[in-house]
């Protein structure tokens, strides 16, 4: 399970959509939320597109993975895609903000955690006006929650700087190939070889 999150505007979303379009193998969670969709965004791809009360209904029912309210909006992760992508062994890569991740962390501790943060802050703030897609006063909620979740970043595995999002892809690249040979997912091979000595 590979968790990509930061604060808004880092590039996350960018960075994860170069990962899936090199890794078509990859498994992709698709998002609950309960905000507008923007221009371009199609339901289903984007996000799964509901209203407050579809979401409060699935987290009563534990049919969302982990929920946050993220400026003023629900967003969540459906649990049945997730658990069962993972049981066939492909691998899942969730892109979910910081609420979300330290939840995740809590139930997949073995889940390699990402944290992509902007070069500055300055160059987070031009990113998100240049975006174009939110309002001020959603703009000035991100920028103002920025600088206080960079200090999450200490929770996670791994920190990205995205000063160029290719770059910054290729690196998450690196370390999901290096988490492949981790001891805790490769001891079985061990195993295997000394069983197979007697
Ligand atoms: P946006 O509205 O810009 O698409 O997303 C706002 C924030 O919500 C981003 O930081 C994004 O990563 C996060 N987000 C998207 N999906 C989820 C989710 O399922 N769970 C959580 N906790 N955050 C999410």
């Amino acid at each position: 399970l590979l968790v990509v999150s930061g604060p808004s505007g880092a590039g996350k979303g960018t960075i994860c959509q170069m990962l899936r379009d090199q890794l078509p193998d990859l498994g992709y969670s698709i998002s609950v939320t309960t905000r507008a969709p923007r221009t371009g965004e199609v339901d289903g791809e984007s996000y799964f597109f509901k209203t407050i009360p579809d979401v409060k209904q699935m987290i009563e029912k534990g049919e969302l993975l982990e929920y946050a309210e993220v400026y003023g909006n629900y967003y969540g992760t459906p649990r049945k895609y997730v658990e069962e992508q993972l049981e066939s062994g492909r691998d899942v890569l969730l892109e979910i903000d910081i609420q979300g991740a330290l939840q995740i962390k809590k139930r997949f501790p073995e889940g390699v955690f990402v944290f992509i943060v902007p070069p500055s802050l300055d160059e987070l703030s031009a990113r998100i006006y240049k975006r174009g897609t939110d309002s001020e006063d959603v703009i000035k909620r991100r920028m103002a929650s920025a600088a206080s979740e960079l200090t999450y970043a200490a929770e996670y595995d791994y920190i990205i700087v995205n000063d160029i999002a290719e770059k910054a892809a290729q690196k998450v690249l690196t370390i999901m190939e290096a988490e492949r040979y981790r001891v805790s997912r490769t001891y079985f091979i061990v195993d295997k070889i000394c069983k197979a000595k007697k």
